[in-house]
């Protein structure tokens, strides 16, 4: 198993330490070729202006489509989120635009703003998750095809899935918990024999 992290700018060095602490090795990923031999792919938190532009950059914006329509999981952390969200407020230029969603960036304020909540993630049966939210975008609506994960208190949407893509707009890498890296890895092992969303 390959899980793939883009490592183009952002946390991506703290999910490859999270899956380090569960066995799992993986791959930075910094060429549209390395896509290939990928069993998955974590988009991670950063800067999604700028991950953006390095995605048109380095002509990585179709690949990570077809990677998204292959039906191999993916999983967007924060900006990650953001850039495959097919909806976004304020994004200068286009992301992966492949999840049924829309997505509102710096939604609860600035860096200074940054706070934890726990939150109960459908998927999960040992407890609640505390989660890491640092100038977190939010979920503003998903389409039926999108199934909401998990919900602040106030019932904002912070986590969804349309089958192999998913999207939580906190920071799952920072922290100690690697229950949703455990989550994502089963979402590639047992991967139906299917194409992904939006085939
Ligand atoms: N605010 C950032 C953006 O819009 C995302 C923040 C993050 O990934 N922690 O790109």
């Amino acid at each position: 198993m390959t899980t793939g992290i883009l490592a183009l700018q952002g946390d991506f060095r703290e999910h490859a330490e999270m899956l380090m602490s569960i066995g799992e090795a993986s791959l930075e990923v910094r060429h549209p070729d390395q896509l290939d031999c990928l069993d998955a792919l974590i988009v991670p938190g950063g800067e999604s202006t700028t991950i953006a532009r390095l995605i048109l950059k380095y002509e990585f914006r179709e690949p990570l489509q077809l990677f998204c329509r292959s039906g191999r999981p993916v999983w967007g952390t924060c900006a990650g989120a953001i850039l495959l969200a097919k909806e976004v407020d304020r994004l200068d230029r286009p992301g992966i635009e492949t999840m049924n969603m829309a997505v509102s960036r710096n939604a609860f304020g600035r860096q200074v703003n940054s706070f934890e909540e726990e939150i109960e993630f459908k998927g999960l049966t040992d407890g609640a998750f505390r989660a890491i939210f640092i100038r977190a975008p939010l979920i503003e609506s998903v389409e039926t095809d999108v199934e909401v994960l998990g919900r602040l208190s106030n019932g904002v949407i912070v986590a969804a899935r349309q089958r192999n893509l998913l999207a939580t707009v906190f920071h799952p890498e920072l922290g100690q918990d690697p229950r949703l890296h455990k989550y994502f890895l089963t979402m590639a092992t047992n991967r139906p024999a299917e194409a992904g969303a939006g085939a």
